[in-house]
């Protein structure tokens, strides 16, 4: 009995230093999950995936685009997202399954929690060996929702969100960095998400 005492009061002091050695966790990013939550997804299956956009975005938003992808590829040093020379016609319905990975826009995203969804990234992933890896991606844009592509502050800025995106079709869940691009909200006029947090890209490396 007293030996378990001492224990104890042992364990209370060891939680405490641990508490005062390490104060935060220098790390806040997450992995997306497979469906049923049990397991992290492992990043792509491929060293790189090739995303169509809808051949109906305007000029700018094609930058947009292709500017949040490069962000990814620039300050990880690893060409992971390439934006095809290929453009689809697919709008206004949810994206499936079919060997493509297309960026598109829909009428609404229904959210069932109140909260408005901007942007929705699909994911299909399957084990490999003992791994959940990605190997298509689908991202669709809310078109209900006023979009600008420079930051103006009566809309959401399409490359500050589209770089959040790209990091959930490369594995990476929510960070609890409010700083971080892979934070989980955004608000008009924001764009700080367009540059890579030291926490998104440790998540990225964690992965890759
Ligand atoms: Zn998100």
């Amino acid at each position: 009995m007293r030996k378990n005492k001492v224990c104890k009061i042992f364990s209370v002091v060891m939680i405490l230093v641990s508490a005062l050695v390490c104060p935060i966790s220098s790390n806040a990013y997450s992995f997306l999950k497979t469906a049923d939550g049990s397991a992290d997804i492992s990043g792509l299956k491929d060293s790189y995936i090739v995303f169509q956009s809808w051949n109906g975005f305007t000029q700018e938003t094609r930058w947009a685009i292709d500017y949040a992808s490069r962000q990814w590829n620039n300050r990880t040093g690893y060409t992971k997202l390439y934006h095809s020379a290929t453009q689809h016609s697919e709008e206004n319905k949810y994206p499936v399954q079919d060997g493509r990975n297309l960026i598109t826009k829909v009428s609404n995203i229904v959210n069932t929690t109140g909260n408005v969804t901007l942007m929705r990234t699909y994911y299909y992933y399957d084990l490999y060996g003992t791994k959940y890896q990605i190997y298509e991606s689908d991202i669709v844009i809310n078109n209900s929702v006023p979009w600008r592509n420079n930051g103006s502050a009566n809309g959401y800025d399409v490359q500050n969100v589209m770089t959040h995106e790209f990091g959930h079709m490369l594995g990476l869940g929510h960070s609890e960095f409010t700083e971080a691009t892979m934070y989980e909200s955004s608000s008009m006029g924001e764009i700080k998400k367009r540059d890579l947090h030291q926490d998104d890209l440790n998540g990225f490396n964690a992965l890759y």
